[in-house]
């Protein structure tokens, strides 16, 4: 039993997701194919077809014997998503996508085509546990953590939907990925570390991504982020602020009972120290809230001098939430407030608000049962 007041991340016991190749390290999968009694070259040939070519269909593996194909596929390939539905917007430059798990859980992922980059927003868990007032999946709770291969999956399949040139104009690649769709990236944490090797590996033992595209946005495990940068990976950490003082962020991020705004940042600049990556300092912009002026002069008190950016979200609606993003001008004193103390502020655009595909509106709640 977890003693009154120790928070517990696991989710409960269930089935679990079917292997999947993307749950493999790649010094795994020769023996994983031998097993089914073939060579072990076999191994990087299906790692070429769905690494390279983010295909999984035995009909296309034309340089495996036809008698191996269907067998290999099924046993290491099998379908994770199941497409719900897809919805456009912003002029069908952003797609979310919705989808259904081997057991019924329901997740999303949100494509967003940038002139200069695509960049895909994936879920790390089906639900989340970590109860933030002001995102709706947070009110769901959680349901259960994903695997490595369920998370890989939602880039690999926005991939195919570029090369569909389904979203956009032409064909386009995927270039950034962020873990901030539906889930605590750090509560599931060797599943998402398995996915980031996974997507930044090389073709054909991974997806070939660039570390430095990569995101992982955190609500603040202290350990788990002390964690993470000893994993010797260069990929971006984001951590949701969203109040520079205790007593507000103890409601806003209720984790943050366990581990304060102190310790929070104190290992965000561990990270950058270990990493040499520049933190990003996420801060949802709630009117009358946590957008004071005296808030944002406290906030570049604690980020000044340090390798840190701070990126203002206006708050995205949520079913039945009393709060509303801040006022125009409050927004821009907060900024030129933080900009002041010397530190660095974008304001993050708002893709996919009228589909619920923005930051904090997954919740996968318009999907039948
Ligand atoms: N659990 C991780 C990943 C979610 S990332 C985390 O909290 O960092 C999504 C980002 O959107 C987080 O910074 C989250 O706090 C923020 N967010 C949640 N609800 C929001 C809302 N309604 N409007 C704007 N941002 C929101």
């Amino acid at each position: 039993m977890p003693a009154p007041g120790e928070l517990v991340f696991a989710s409960p016991r269930r089935a679990k997701p079917p292997r999947h190749l993307a749950d493999l390290a790649p010094g795994d999968r020769a023996g994983a194919v031998v097993e089914l009694g073939e060579p072990a070259f076999r191994a990087r040939q299906l790692s070429m077809h769905y690494f390279g070519h983010h295909s999984a269909d035995p009909d296309a593996m034309t340089d495996l014997p036809k008698a191996s194909r269907a067998a290999l596929a099924q046993a290491l390939l099998p379908p994770l998503l199941t497409a719900v539905r897809h919805l456009d917007c912003d002029g069908g430059a952003t797609r979310k996508s919705v989808w259904r798990l081997f057991d019924g859980a329901t997740v999303e992922s949100v494509l967003m085509r940038y002139p200069q980059r695509v960049t895909v927003c994936v879920s790390s868990q089906a639900g989340c546990g970590m109860n933030c007032p002001f995102c709706a999946t947070g009110q769901a709770g959680l349901t259960r953590n994903m695997s490595a291969a369920e998370i890989v999956d939602q880039v690999v399949a926005a991939a195919r939907t570029l090369e569909e040139g389904a979203v956009g104009d032409g064909p386009a690649r995927v270039s950034n990925v962020v873990f901030m769709g539906m889930g605590e990236p750090l509560a599931n944490y060797r599943a998402v570390v398995g996915a980031v090797r996974r997507l930044t590996d090389p073709v054909p033992d991974g997806f070939g991504m660039s570390q430095r595209n990569v995101t992982v946005s955190t609500v603040g495990l202290v350990p788990a982020i002390d964690r993470l940068a000893d994993e010797g990976l260069s990929v971006t950490l984001a951590v949701s602020l969203h109040a520079p003082d205790d007593e507000l962020r103890d409601t806003l991020v209720p984790v943050n009972t366990r581990w304060k705004v102190g310790e929070v940042l104190d290992a965000a600049w561990r990270y950058a120290e270990r990493t040499g990556r520049r933190v990003s300092i996420e801060y949802a912009m709630i009117r009358d809230v946590n957008d004071q002026a005296w808030r944002a002069d406290l906030l570049g008190t604690l980020l000044r001098g340090r390798l840190v950016h701070v990126n203002l979200i206006p708050l995205n609606p949520t079913p039945g939430s009393k709060w509303t993003a801040s006022r125009p001008r409050d927004e821009s004193e907060f900024v030129r407030r933080l900009e002041g103390h010397g530190v660095a502020v974008t304001v993050r655009d708002t893709r996919g608000r009228e589909i619920d595909g923005a930051c904090g509106q997954l919740a996968a709640v318009t999907v039948p049962a």
